[in-house]
């Protein structure tokens, strides 16, 4: 949490922000040592819950920095800067690899096998070879593809760097990897990129979820949401779910999944392992 961290969010650093030129090249090159040596990132991972019984379903992985003098930084002030400068593949592996790392040893230690969710930026998917170093680094720890998601946002999948997006899509998940749509409902995309593209689930933007339920603009868009993804055969999982309030509308629209600071913030692995290891989970 953000005080164990010793400092209160409002205080936080925000290099992409606050910083001065030379000060953002400082941090840069501090990230790129960061990445070298595999010290300072983490991943902190959130549980994802169905809404009916609480049951955990899924993890999303989430990337942070500990840096030495500055505390924590959260990946929306840092990613910005990777991306600037260059280094966004690197880190977008390093995440990937990290994930299947935790994945390897939760399943050696006999955890349940609880499918862990990663972002990915346009970045790489752009490079082109995403699909192949997930099946080399999978294969090398022996773990099953199916318990790797994988997070893109409307932005990602309409890139045109991408390539067309499609068949790769088809090829991720032939291998066995589920696919969900990020931050939905806050792109700039048409609908009917959802009829055709080849993926699993969306992911309601908290930014809908938010002001639910009084705001009714918003009440009718997840509404509507809810039932088009019916229709579509594509589960949808809430982000942000703060307030039992919130939880109660989302249930009673039929939401499946749910996503939130209401059932857990992100935490570190071990944290994560302490608590199912006290309360086993109804799988
Ligand atoms: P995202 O993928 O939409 O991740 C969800 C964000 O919402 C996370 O912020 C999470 O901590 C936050 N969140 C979850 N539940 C709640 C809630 O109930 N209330 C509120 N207020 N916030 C909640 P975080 O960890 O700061 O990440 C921000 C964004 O940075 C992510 O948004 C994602 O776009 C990006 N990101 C994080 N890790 C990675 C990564 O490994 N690779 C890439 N490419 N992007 C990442
Ligand atoms: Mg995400
Ligand atoms: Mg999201
Ligand atoms: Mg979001």
């Amino acid at each position: 949490s953000a005080k164990r961290h010793g400092r209160n969010h409002d205080q936080r650093f925000r290099p992409s922000l606050d910083v001065a030129g030379d000060r953002q090249l400082a941090l840069v090159n501090e990230l790129r040592t960061a990445l070298a040596k595999g010290t300072q990132l983490e991943l902190h991972y959130q549980t994802q819950h169905t809404l009916g019984n609480g049951a955990l379903v899924g993890m999303e992985a989430l990337l942070r920095w500990r840096h030495p003098e500055h505390g924590m930084i959260s990946p929306g002030d840092f990613i910005p800067l990777a991306e600037r400068h260059g280094l966004m593949s690197s880190l977008g592996s390093w995440v990937v690899e990290r994930a299947i790392a935790q994945l390897a040893s939760w399943r050696i230690a006999g955890m349940a096998e609880i499918p862990v969710w990663v972002n990915i930026s346009a970045l790489q998917l752009i490079q082109g070879d995403l699909e192949a170093r997930l099946a080399a680094c999978l294969a090398q720890h022996r773990v099953p593809a199916r318990l790797l998601g994988l997070e893109l946002t409307e932005s990602v999948l309409l890139d045109e760097r991408a390539g067309d997006i499609y068949p790769r899509l088809e090829a991720l998940r032939a291998l066995g990897h589920q696919i969900a749509i990020d931050d939905f409902g806050t792109g700039y995309s048409s609908l009917s990129y959802l009829k055709r593209l080849p993926i699993d689930k969306l992911k309601l933007d908290r930014a809908f979820v938010r002001a639910l339920p009084e705001d009714s603009a918003d009440a009718a868009i997840v509404g509507a949401v809810l039932t088009m993804a019916r229709g579509l055969s594509l589960e949808v999982i809430a982000e942000g779910v703060e307030t039992t309030e919130q939880r109660n509308f989302l249930l009673h629209h039929g939401c499946p999944l749910v996503q939130g600071f209401l059932f857990s913030r992100p935490v570190p692995a071990a944290e994560l392992e302490a608590r199912l290891l006290k309360e086993p989970q109804p799988i």
